[in-house]
Protein backbone atom coordinates (compact mmCIF):
# COMPACT_ATOMS: atom_id res chain seq x y z
CA UNK A 1 0.00 0.00 0.00
CA UNK A 2 1.30 3.76 -0.45
CA UNK A 3 1.15 4.81 3.24
CA UNK A 4 0.03 8.63 3.69
CA UNK A 5 -0.20 10.40 7.02
CA UNK A 6 -3.24 10.16 8.60
CA UNK A 7 -3.18 13.08 11.64
CA UNK A 8 -6.21 13.36 13.73
CA UNK A 9 -5.37 15.64 16.25
CA UNK A 10 -2.24 15.38 18.62
CA UNK A 11 -2.01 11.99 17.21
CA UNK A 12 -1.08 10.23 14.13
CA UNK A 13 -2.86 6.80 13.57
CA UNK A 14 -0.49 5.34 10.96
CA UNK A 15 2.78 4.91 10.00
CA UNK A 16 5.20 4.56 7.49
CA UNK A 17 8.04 1.41 7.87
CA UNK A 18 10.15 2.66 5.60
CA UNK A 19 10.82 6.10 7.23
CA UNK A 20 10.14 4.75 11.14
CA UNK A 21 13.46 1.93 9.90
CA UNK A 22 15.09 5.59 7.84
CA UNK A 23 15.00 7.22 11.31
CA UNK A 24 16.28 4.84 13.47
CA UNK A 25 18.65 4.10 11.16
CA UNK A 26 19.49 8.20 11.20
CA UNK A 27 19.78 7.87 15.03
CA UNK A 28 22.56 4.92 14.88
CA UNK A 29 24.50 6.87 11.75
CA UNK A 30 24.46 9.60 14.91
CA UNK A 31 25.68 7.76 17.73
CA UNK A 32 28.28 5.44 15.63
CA UNK A 33 29.88 9.42 14.99
CA UNK A 34 30.13 10.04 18.20
CA UNK A 35 32.75 7.94 19.50
CA UNK A 36 30.70 7.04 22.48
CA UNK A 37 33.00 4.34 24.66
CA UNK A 38 35.45 6.56 23.98
CA UNK A 39 33.82 9.94 24.63
CA UNK A 40 32.55 8.16 27.80
CA UNK A 41 35.08 7.77 31.48
CA UNK A 42 33.79 4.67 32.98
CA UNK A 43 33.18 1.32 31.23
CA UNK A 44 29.45 1.58 29.75
CA UNK A 45 26.74 -0.84 30.20
CA UNK A 46 26.88 -4.42 28.69
CA UNK A 47 23.32 -5.88 29.43
CA UNK A 48 20.77 -3.25 29.16
CA UNK A 49 17.01 -3.26 29.89
CA UNK A 50 15.03 -0.65 28.55
CA UNK A 51 11.51 -0.23 29.45
CA UNK A 52 9.59 2.11 27.01
CA UNK A 53 12.14 0.75 24.79
CA UNK A 54 10.79 1.29 21.17
CA UNK A 55 9.89 5.29 20.48
CA UNK A 56 11.24 8.99 22.23
CA UNK A 57 13.80 9.25 24.46
CA UNK A 58 13.50 4.90 25.40
CA UNK A 59 14.37 3.95 21.87
CA UNK A 60 17.57 6.39 22.19
CA UNK A 61 18.78 4.94 25.08
CA UNK A 62 18.49 1.65 23.35
CA UNK A 63 20.37 2.68 20.17
CA UNK A 64 22.76 4.51 22.61
CA UNK A 65 23.60 1.55 24.77
CA UNK A 66 23.77 -0.71 21.69
CA UNK A 67 25.51 1.06 18.88
CA UNK A 68 27.48 3.64 21.13
CA UNK A 69 28.85 0.92 23.70
CA UNK A 70 28.11 -2.83 22.13
CA UNK A 71 25.82 -3.23 24.73
CA UNK A 72 23.16 -6.51 24.69
CA UNK A 73 19.33 -4.93 24.84
CA UNK A 74 16.48 -5.97 25.80
CA UNK A 75 12.96 -4.11 25.28
CA UNK A 76 9.95 -3.40 26.58
CA UNK A 77 7.36 -1.72 24.78
CA UNK A 78 3.55 -1.79 23.92
CA UNK A 79 3.34 -1.55 20.17
CA UNK A 80 0.59 -2.48 17.93
CA UNK A 81 1.45 -5.06 14.74
CA UNK A 82 1.00 -3.95 11.70
CA UNK A 83 -2.21 -6.45 9.52
CA UNK A 84 -2.74 -6.40 5.83
CA UNK A 85 -4.95 -3.38 5.87
CA UNK A 86 -3.83 -1.48 8.88
CA UNK A 87 0.05 -0.41 9.72
CA UNK A 88 1.67 -0.73 12.69
CA UNK A 89 2.53 1.78 15.36
CA UNK A 90 5.81 3.27 14.97
CA UNK A 91 7.07 1.93 17.80
CA UNK A 92 6.81 -1.55 16.53
CA UNK A 93 8.23 -0.64 12.86
CA UNK A 94 11.42 1.22 14.87
CA UNK A 95 11.60 -1.99 16.69
CA UNK A 96 11.93 -4.11 13.92
CA UNK A 97 14.55 -1.85 12.06
CA UNK A 98 16.40 -1.68 15.54
CA UNK A 99 16.75 -5.60 15.71
CA UNK A 100 17.77 -5.95 12.03
CA UNK A 101 20.47 -3.63 12.79
CA UNK A 102 21.62 -4.18 15.70
CA UNK A 103 21.82 -8.06 14.25
CA UNK A 104 23.38 -7.34 11.37
CA UNK A 105 26.35 -5.99 13.85
CA UNK A 106 26.41 -9.37 15.86
CA UNK A 107 24.14 -7.31 18.71
CA UNK A 108 21.97 -9.33 20.74
CA UNK A 109 18.49 -7.72 20.75
CA UNK A 110 14.76 -8.98 21.53
CA UNK A 111 11.71 -7.20 22.54
CA UNK A 112 8.70 -8.39 24.96
CA UNK A 113 5.56 -6.45 23.56
CA UNK A 114 3.26 -6.20 26.16
CA UNK A 115 2.03 -4.54 29.26
CA UNK A 116 5.25 -3.08 31.28
CA UNK A 117 3.01 -2.13 34.65
CA UNK A 118 2.27 -5.83 35.06
CA UNK A 119 3.52 -8.69 36.75
CA UNK A 120 3.47 -10.69 34.22
CA UNK A 121 5.75 -8.77 31.64
CA UNK A 122 8.02 -8.17 34.47
CA UNK A 123 8.15 -12.22 35.42
CA UNK A 124 9.13 -12.34 31.14
CA UNK A 125 11.56 -10.21 31.54
CA UNK A 126 13.00 -11.67 34.39
CA UNK A 127 13.06 -15.59 32.37
CA UNK A 128 14.32 -13.84 29.75
CA UNK A 129 17.16 -12.35 31.52
CA UNK A 130 18.20 -15.35 33.03
CA UNK A 131 17.99 -17.31 29.94
CA UNK A 132 19.64 -14.92 27.51
CA UNK A 133 21.93 -12.61 29.52
CA UNK A 134 22.64 -13.61 33.10
CA UNK A 135 22.16 -10.05 34.58
CA UNK A 136 21.71 -6.36 33.88
CA UNK A 137 23.56 -3.78 34.35
CA UNK A 138 21.74 -0.55 33.15
CA UNK A 139 18.04 -0.37 33.54
CA UNK A 140 16.63 2.72 31.74
CA UNK A 141 13.00 3.67 32.80
CA UNK A 142 11.19 5.29 29.88
CA UNK A 143 7.46 4.90 29.77
CA UNK A 144 4.99 7.67 29.01
CA UNK A 145 1.77 5.93 29.60
CA UNK A 146 -1.98 7.54 30.38
CA UNK A 147 -2.95 4.88 32.18
CA UNK A 148 -1.98 2.11 34.31
CA UNK A 149 -3.37 -1.29 36.01
CA UNK A 150 -2.67 -1.83 39.34
CA UNK A 151 -0.81 -5.14 39.80
CA UNK A 152 -1.80 -5.81 43.04
CA UNK A 153 -5.39 -5.05 42.81
CA UNK A 154 -6.47 -4.81 39.28
CA UNK A 155 -7.40 -1.47 39.37
CA UNK A 156 -7.44 0.98 36.51
CA UNK A 157 -5.78 4.53 37.01
CA UNK A 158 -5.60 7.46 34.58
CA UNK A 159 -3.48 10.43 35.07
CA UNK A 160 -4.83 14.05 34.41
CA UNK A 161 -2.53 16.75 33.25
CA UNK A 162 -4.11 19.61 35.25
CA UNK A 163 -2.70 22.12 37.04
CA UNK A 164 -2.57 21.91 40.90
CA UNK A 165 -4.23 24.71 43.52
CA UNK A 166 -6.07 26.92 41.18
CA UNK A 167 -7.17 27.30 38.28
CA UNK A 168 -4.80 28.44 34.74
CA UNK A 169 -5.32 30.58 32.12
CA UNK A 170 -2.89 30.55 29.26
CA UNK A 171 -2.29 30.46 25.34
CA UNK A 172 -2.21 27.46 23.48
CA UNK A 173 -2.08 26.34 20.03
CA UNK A 174 -4.48 23.79 18.48
CA UNK A 175 -2.41 21.73 15.74
CA UNK A 176 -5.89 20.48 14.42
CA UNK A 177 -7.27 24.07 14.26
CA UNK A 178 -4.32 26.00 13.48
CA UNK A 179 -5.39 27.93 16.13
CA UNK A 180 -3.70 29.97 18.81
CA UNK A 181 -6.40 30.69 22.10
CA UNK A 182 -6.20 31.24 25.70
CA UNK A 183 -7.47 27.87 27.60
CA UNK A 184 -8.26 28.12 31.29
CA UNK A 185 -7.45 24.39 32.84
CA UNK A 186 -9.32 23.91 36.11
CA UNK A 187 -7.51 22.50 38.79
CA UNK A 188 -7.24 18.79 39.63
CA UNK A 189 -8.90 17.89 42.82
CA UNK A 190 -7.21 14.91 45.37
CA UNK A 191 -8.46 11.94 43.65
CA UNK A 192 -6.69 12.80 39.93
CA UNK A 193 -3.57 13.66 41.65
CA UNK A 194 -3.52 10.82 43.63
CA UNK A 195 -4.42 8.70 40.09
CA UNK A 196 -1.61 10.93 38.51
CA UNK A 197 0.85 9.95 40.64
CA UNK A 198 -0.02 5.95 40.74
CA UNK A 199 0.36 6.16 37.23
CA UNK A 200 3.29 8.22 35.99
CA UNK A 201 4.95 8.04 39.56
CA UNK A 202 7.59 5.92 40.71
CA UNK A 203 6.21 2.60 42.35
CA UNK A 204 6.02 0.85 39.25
CA UNK A 205 10.14 1.52 38.49
CA UNK A 206 10.45 0.66 42.44
CA UNK A 207 8.47 -2.52 41.33
CA UNK A 208 10.63 -3.57 38.67
CA UNK A 209 13.95 -2.74 40.17
CA UNK A 210 12.71 -4.89 43.62
CA UNK A 211 11.65 -7.51 41.32
CA UNK A 212 14.51 -7.62 39.35
CA UNK A 213 16.82 -7.44 42.61
CA UNK A 214 15.46 -10.56 44.03
CA UNK A 215 15.14 -12.51 41.31
CA UNK A 216 19.41 -12.14 41.29
CA UNK A 217 19.21 -10.41 38.26
CA UNK A 218 20.59 -7.60 38.63
CA UNK A 219 24.33 -7.08 38.54
CA UNK A 220 26.26 -5.15 41.76
CA UNK A 221 26.40 -1.72 40.78
CA UNK A 222 23.53 -1.94 38.29
CA UNK A 223 22.46 1.58 37.49
CA UNK A 224 19.01 2.70 36.44
CA UNK A 225 17.24 5.60 35.59
CA UNK A 226 13.92 7.17 35.02
CA UNK A 227 13.43 10.41 33.07
CA UNK A 228 11.66 13.40 33.82
CA UNK A 229 11.11 16.52 32.57
CA UNK A 230 11.37 19.62 35.55
CA UNK A 231 10.80 22.81 33.01
CA UNK A 232 10.81 26.54 33.98
CA UNK A 233 8.16 28.81 35.42
CA UNK A 234 6.63 28.96 31.67
CA UNK A 235 5.43 25.45 31.76
CA UNK A 236 5.50 24.99 35.73
CA UNK A 237 1.52 25.38 35.91
CA UNK A 238 0.62 22.97 33.32
CA UNK A 239 3.55 20.65 33.53
CA UNK A 240 6.42 20.90 36.26
CA UNK A 241 4.04 22.25 39.46
CA UNK A 242 0.53 20.27 38.14
CA UNK A 243 -0.51 16.83 38.37
CA UNK A 244 2.17 14.99 35.86
CA UNK A 245 4.88 17.05 37.88
CA UNK A 246 3.68 15.67 41.57
CA UNK A 247 4.19 12.40 39.83
CA UNK A 248 7.49 13.16 38.35
CA UNK A 249 8.26 14.65 41.90
CA UNK A 250 7.67 11.18 43.47
CA UNK A 251 10.64 9.56 41.01
CA UNK A 252 12.81 11.07 43.68
CA UNK A 253 10.89 9.17 46.41
CA UNK A 254 11.02 5.90 44.37
CA UNK A 255 14.93 6.64 43.66
CA UNK A 256 16.01 6.65 47.30
CA UNK A 257 14.02 3.43 47.70
CA UNK A 258 15.67 1.66 45.11
CA UNK A 259 19.11 2.86 46.41
CA UNK A 260 17.87 1.93 50.30
CA UNK A 261 16.37 -1.41 49.77
CA UNK A 262 19.05 -2.50 47.08
CA UNK A 263 22.11 -1.42 48.82
CA UNK A 264 23.71 -4.46 49.20
CA UNK A 265 24.27 -4.81 45.38
CA UNK A 266 25.28 -0.94 45.62
CA UNK A 267 22.91 -0.14 43.03
CA UNK A 268 22.43 3.53 42.18
CA UNK A 269 19.35 4.87 40.49
CA UNK A 270 18.65 8.53 39.30
CA UNK A 271 16.15 10.91 37.55
CA UNK A 272 17.42 12.38 34.96
CA UNK A 273 15.97 15.34 33.56
CA UNK A 274 15.59 16.08 30.01
CA UNK A 275 14.61 18.80 26.97
CA UNK A 276 10.72 18.91 25.90
CA UNK A 277 10.75 17.86 22.61
CA UNK A 278 8.22 16.22 20.08
CA UNK A 279 7.84 12.90 21.06
CA UNK A 280 3.77 11.26 21.27
CA UNK A 281 3.82 11.64 24.63
CA UNK A 282 4.67 15.51 25.10
CA UNK A 283 2.59 16.73 21.58
CA UNK A 284 -0.38 15.16 24.07
CA UNK A 285 -0.04 17.81 26.44
CA UNK A 286 -1.93 21.21 26.22
CA UNK A 287 0.52 24.31 25.88
CA UNK A 288 3.25 21.74 25.12
CA UNK A 289 3.15 22.32 21.41
CA UNK A 290 3.07 25.92 21.45
CA UNK A 291 6.05 25.97 23.93
CA UNK A 292 8.21 23.18 22.00
CA UNK A 293 7.30 25.25 18.43
CA UNK A 294 8.95 28.65 20.42
CA UNK A 295 11.81 26.83 21.80
CA UNK A 296 12.58 25.38 18.62
CA UNK A 297 12.65 28.94 16.42
CA UNK A 298 14.96 30.43 20.22
CA UNK A 299 17.15 26.67 20.22
CA UNK A 300 18.08 26.96 16.39
CA UNK A 301 18.91 30.27 16.49
CA UNK A 302 20.91 29.45 19.65
CA UNK A 303 22.40 26.55 17.63
CA UNK A 304 21.39 24.31 20.51
CA UNK A 305 18.71 22.38 19.11
CA UNK A 306 19.03 18.69 19.89
CA UNK A 307 16.31 15.55 19.68
CA UNK A 308 16.20 12.44 21.45
CA UNK A 309 19.22 11.15 20.39
CA UNK A 310 21.35 14.10 21.21
CA UNK A 311 20.02 14.50 24.34
CA UNK A 312 20.81 10.97 25.16
CA UNK A 313 24.22 10.60 24.23
CA UNK A 314 25.21 13.43 26.33
CA UNK A 315 23.05 12.12 29.47
CA UNK A 316 25.17 8.26 28.83
CA UNK A 317 28.92 10.30 28.03
CA UNK A 318 28.68 12.91 30.34
CA UNK A 319 26.60 11.79 33.70
CA UNK A 320 25.84 7.72 33.79
CA UNK A 321 29.06 6.82 32.56
CA UNK A 322 31.29 10.01 33.71
CA UNK A 323 33.32 10.02 36.67
CA UNK A 324 31.73 11.92 38.93
CA UNK A 325 28.81 14.03 36.93
CA UNK A 326 27.31 16.45 38.57
CA UNK A 327 23.55 15.89 40.24
CA UNK A 328 21.39 18.39 42.14
CA UNK A 329 20.75 18.46 45.76
CA UNK A 330 18.23 15.66 44.64
CA UNK A 331 21.03 13.11 43.28
CA UNK A 332 19.15 13.79 39.74
CA UNK A 333 21.12 14.41 36.30
CA UNK A 334 20.30 17.29 34.13
CA UNK A 335 20.65 17.49 30.76
CA UNK A 336 17.98 20.26 30.09
CA UNK A 337 19.92 23.62 30.39
CA UNK A 338 20.26 24.75 27.13
CA UNK A 339 16.51 24.90 27.20
CA UNK A 340 16.19 26.20 30.51
CA UNK A 341 19.04 28.91 30.91
CA UNK A 342 17.92 32.07 31.95
CA UNK A 343 19.11 33.48 28.70
CA UNK A 344 16.86 31.17 26.79
CA UNK A 345 14.02 31.20 28.88
CA UNK A 346 13.73 34.86 28.49
CA UNK A 347 13.66 34.80 24.90
CA UNK A 348 11.06 32.15 24.96
CA UNK A 349 8.87 33.92 27.26
CA UNK A 350 9.05 37.47 24.91
CA UNK A 351 7.93 35.40 22.23
CA UNK A 352 5.44 33.73 24.50
CA UNK A 353 3.73 37.36 25.61
CA UNK A 354 4.54 38.36 22.10
CA UNK A 355 2.59 35.43 20.06
CA UNK A 356 -0.96 35.52 18.04
CA UNK A 357 -3.04 33.65 15.62
CA UNK A 358 -1.95 36.65 13.56
CA UNK A 359 2.07 36.25 13.96
CA UNK A 360 2.33 32.23 15.19
CA UNK A 361 3.94 31.02 12.13
CA UNK A 362 6.68 33.71 12.14
CA UNK A 363 7.29 33.90 15.39
CA UNK A 364 7.49 30.20 16.10
CA UNK A 365 8.78 27.20 14.01
CA UNK A 366 5.81 25.28 14.28
CA UNK A 367 6.85 24.26 10.88
CA UNK A 368 9.89 22.39 12.66
CA UNK A 369 7.88 21.55 15.65
CA UNK A 370 4.97 19.61 12.76
CA UNK A 371 7.74 18.16 10.52
CA UNK A 372 9.50 16.26 13.87
CA UNK A 373 5.81 15.17 15.20
CA UNK A 374 5.63 13.58 11.50
CA UNK A 375 9.09 11.98 11.57
CA UNK A 376 7.71 10.19 14.84
CA UNK A 377 5.71 8.14 12.71
CA UNK A 378 8.05 7.79 9.79
CA UNK A 379 7.14 10.40 7.58
CA UNK A 380 8.86 13.72 5.78
CA UNK A 381 12.20 11.88 6.75
CA UNK A 382 14.61 12.84 3.55
CA UNK A 383 15.36 9.80 0.84
CA UNK A 384 12.35 8.09 1.62
CA UNK A 385 9.74 7.30 -1.59
CA UNK A 386 6.36 8.25 -0.04
CA UNK A 387 4.91 7.31 -3.60
CA UNK A 388 6.10 3.94 -3.28
CA UNK A 389 3.92 0.97 -2.67
CA UNK A 390 5.29 -0.62 0.58
CA UNK A 391 3.99 -3.81 2.59
CA UNK A 392 2.81 -2.71 5.78
CA UNK A 393 3.32 -6.38 7.47
CA UNK A 394 7.03 -6.01 8.52
CA UNK A 395 8.22 -9.12 11.45
CA UNK A 396 10.57 -8.45 14.36
CA UNK A 397 13.87 -10.64 13.36
P1 LIG B 1 7.08 8.06 24.06
O1 LIG B 1 5.61 8.13 23.99
O2 LIG B 1 7.87 8.36 22.84
O3 LIG B 1 7.56 6.60 24.57
C1 LIG B 1 6.85 5.86 25.52
C2 LIG B 1 7.33 4.42 25.51
O4 LIG B 1 6.61 3.72 26.54
C3 LIG B 1 7.08 3.64 24.22
O5 LIG B 1 8.15 2.75 23.99
C4 LIG B 1 5.82 2.84 24.53
O6 LIG B 1 5.67 1.63 23.78
C5 LIG B 1 6.06 2.53 25.99
N1 LIG B 1 4.84 2.21 26.76
C6 LIG B 1 3.79 3.02 27.04
N2 LIG B 1 2.91 2.35 27.82
C7 LIG B 1 3.42 1.11 28.02
C8 LIG B 1 2.99 -0.04 28.73
N3 LIG B 1 1.85 -0.05 29.43
N4 LIG B 1 3.77 -1.14 28.69
C9 LIG B 1 4.93 -1.16 27.99
N5 LIG B 1 5.41 -0.10 27.33
C10 LIG B 1 4.65 1.01 27.33
O7 LIG B 1 7.48 9.01 25.26
P2 LIG B 1 8.78 9.90 25.61
O8 LIG B 1 8.43 11.32 25.37
O9 LIG B 1 10.03 9.32 25.04
O10 LIG B 1 8.77 9.74 27.19
C11 LIG B 1 9.58 8.79 27.87
C12 LIG B 1 9.89 9.36 29.25
O11 LIG B 1 10.65 10.56 29.10
C13 LIG B 1 8.61 9.73 30.03
O12 LIG B 1 8.80 9.39 31.38
C14 LIG B 1 8.55 11.24 29.87
O13 LIG B 1 7.89 11.88 30.92
C15 LIG B 1 10.04 11.60 29.86
N6 LIG B 1 10.35 12.92 29.26
C16 LIG B 1 9.80 13.31 28.07
C17 LIG B 1 10.10 14.58 27.58
C18 LIG B 1 9.50 15.08 26.27
O14 LIG B 1 9.51 16.29 26.03
N7 LIG B 1 9.03 14.21 25.41
C19 LIG B 1 10.97 15.44 28.26
C20 LIG B 1 11.57 14.98 29.44
C21 LIG B 1 11.24 13.72 29.94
Amino acid sequence: MVIKPKVRGFICTNAHPVGCAKSVENQIAYVKSKNVADKAALAGPKNVLVIGSSTGYGLASRITSAFGFGAKTLGICFEKEPSERKTGTAGWYNTAAFHDQAKAQGLYAETLNGDAFSDEMKHAAIKKIKDDLGQVDLVIYSLASPRRTDPDTGEVFKSTLKPVGQAYTTKTYDTDKDKVHEITLEPANQEEIDNTVKVMGGEDWERWLFMLGEAGVLADEAKTTAYTYIGKELTWPIYGQATIGLAKEDLDRAAASIIEKLKDKKVSANVSSLKALVTQASSAIPVMPLYISLIYKVMKEEGTHEGCIEQIEGLFTERLYAQNPPVDDMNRYHMEEKETNDGTQAKIKSLWDQVTQENFHDLSDYAGYHQEFLNLFGFEIQGVDYEADVNPIVNWS
